[in-house]
């Protein structure tokens, strides 16, 4: 049992937590301890190890951009490099600062009650850990919460069973194996062509259809990567800027005013680009019309349709039910294509009948047994409050986050929740986080915080919380900027909706201005002397 006080506990280790240890331990002096429940740094990069785990986000904007030096010499071997290289990335940026002799591993926080006499959090580990500290900070991950459903009988399986965010470091062999996915999610689609590749049969289990998009991965050509590397300010600036923190812009028209000639023409283009571009840089009116969103899903039917070869198998494909782009855009190599394998088999929850229960020996869905060896369960995450919710914490008056979100999360900003003084997170409900190539938010809220927290000990203040006033009001801004756009019409886990019984709420922030806007209203209200904010 060890109990010290810490000047700041930051709680987790991926892209968040390191940054936040190096700016309050190497730019501010404090006293920092970082308590983290894997066995290394990586966030999300260590838990993720399924085949075909990689980034989406273009490999030269995601990753750190305060150390200009390492943004240099750091090459990528491809546009989306794979799981185990983004590790060793972090992994040698924490050697590179010399950040792990401030990190407790294999420590999961599992509570911390505020003490309003004193203005500290006492906060405590399974390791036994009571520890206090002026300043708490969840650098706890917005996908870091595995959600596994309770599938009836799941105990009496024989075979072994995976969650992708929990995959063995020693991997899996699928070799002439009959494995069963579980999902069809963003993950399920980098994972399903893989396995394919490996397994004697693939049975997938589909719920709900997804809108993909090709990744097109591949070596980026030298000649790019020398020009962006010798523009490396202005690629910072452009996406700091952006809406998406891409360098991805809306088409300034709508959809359905240009000739057909045209927007095929687009649509084209921005497939051939592959990644988020179909996504993020499409016509403008695209998540706000449904008439303008239907010619862009046209578009990608078309394709699913010119793929996969057998007709009926591309109709349980194509999404029906929500507008296109309302769920996270997964990035698809040869994902289609894998149901026109032999050993690739398609479940789709309704035309075939949802999963019913597991057996000793397979799925039962639609009253079919379909025996397997091994089961991947790509269910996905208790996205954004799981984590926050798992930390127990107690705020003002003893209150937990799960009474104050019991109706869906309340915060302001995204970085402070009202009742929870000197308490903030990174990338909390609220941020454009989720939506956003996530180091650029990461990188802003870090420095954010930073900031205020250097203020307040230059002012000698001692607390920081949100006046609930300012909290509902910026509640009701997300809630109006989003009722504007199609995203709330979807059973996204962007609404809760993967979760039984989780509030139905949209989790991040859309706008109006994207990522660009967002940190002009963040440094206005620093600027104001932490405008919507009681220091004390
Ligand atoms: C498969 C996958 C692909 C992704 N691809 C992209 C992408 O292409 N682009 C993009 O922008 N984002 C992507 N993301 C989102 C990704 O999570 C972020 O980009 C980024 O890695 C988040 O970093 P983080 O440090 O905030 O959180 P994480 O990386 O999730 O790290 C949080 C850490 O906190 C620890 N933790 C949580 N609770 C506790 C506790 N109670 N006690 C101790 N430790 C705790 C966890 O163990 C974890 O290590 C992806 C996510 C997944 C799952």
């Amino acid at each position: 049992m060890t109990s010290q006080n810490f000047d700041a506990v930051v709680i987790g280790a991926g892209f968040s937590g390191m940054y936040m240890l190096k700016s309050l331990r190497d730019t501010l002096g404090l006293k920092v301890r970082v308590y983290e429940a894997g066995e290394t740094v990586g966030g999300t990069w260590y838990w993720n190890r399924y085949p075909g785990a990689r980034c989406d986000s273009d490999s030269y904007i995601y990753c750190f951009t305060f150390d200009k030096q390492l943004l240099r010499e750091w090459e990528w071997s491809e546009r989306y490099p794979e799981q185990p290289e983004i590790l060793r990335y972090l992994e040698y940026v924490a050697k590179r600062h010399d950040l792990k002799r401030d990190i407790q591993f294999n420590t999961r926080v599992t509570g911390g009650q505020f003490d309003e006499t004193s203005n500290l959090w006492t906060v405590r580990t399974d390791k036994g850990d009571e520890v206090t500290a002026r300043h708490l900070i969840a650098a706890v991950g917005s996908l870091s919460d595995t959600n596994m459903p309770q599938f009836k009988g799941l105990e009496k399986f024989k075979g072994q069973w995976y969650h992708t965010s929990r995959f063995p470091h020693t991997g899996v062999d699928f070799t002439g194996k009959r494995v069963g996915v579980v999902g069809t999610g963003a993950t399920a689609v980098q994972a399903i062509p893989e396995i394919a590749q490996q397994a004697k049969q693939l049975v997938v289990f589909q719920r709900t259809a997804n809108y993909c998009v090709p990744a097109r991965n591949g070596k980026v050509a030298p000649e790019v990567v020398k020009a962006r590397k010798a523009d490396y300010a202005g690629v910072v600036k452009r996406i700091r800027e952006s809406f998406f923190g891409q360098e991805h812009y809306f088409i300034p028209k709508s959809v359905l005013e240009v000739t057909p000639e045209e927007r095929e023409r687009e649509f084209d283009r921005m497939w051939d680009a592959g990644g988020f571009a179909f996504w993020l840089a499409n016509y403008q009116d695209m998540f706000f019309s449904q008439q303008a969103n239907d010619v862009c899903a046209d578009y990608i039917k078309r394709k699913i349709r010119n793929t996969v070869k057998d007709p009926a198998v591309a109709e349980r494909l194509i999404p029906k039910g929500h507008a296109y782009g309302t769920k996270r855009q997964p990035l698809d190599t040869n994902y289609y294509e894998t149901f026109n394998k032999d050993n690739v088999l398609l479940v789709d929850a309704k035309t075939d009948g949802g999963i019913e229960e597991i057996s000793e020996s397979g799925i039962r869905a639609g009253g079919k047994e379909y025996p397997l060896d091994i089961i991947v369960f790509a269910t996905g995450f208790d996205a954004m409050t799981g984590p926050l919710k798992a930390l127990k914490l107690r705020g003002r008056g003893g209150r937990t986050l799960d009474q104050q979100w019991k109706d869906g999360p309340r915060s302001y900003l995204g970085i402070s929740v009202a009742g929870f003084p000197n308490f903030f997170t990174i990338t909390g409900p609220q941020s454009p986080s989720v939506l956003s190539n996530m180091p650029v938010s990461i990188e802003q809220h870090v420095e954010w915080i930073s900031d205020c927290i250097d203020t307040m000990r230059k002012t000698g203040k001692t607390s920081i919380e949100a006046i609930p006033k300012a909290q509902d009001q910026w509640v009701a801004h997300v809630n109006e900027v989003v009722n504007a756009t199609l995203m709330t019409g979807a059973n996204s886990w962007y609404m809760g909706a993967n979760i039984a019984g989780k509030p139905r709420a949209f989790l991040p922030y859309l706008g109006p201005e994207g990522v660009g806007g967002y940190r002009r209203k963040c440094d206005e209200v620093a600027a104001k002397g932490y405008e919507g904010f009681e220091l004390a």
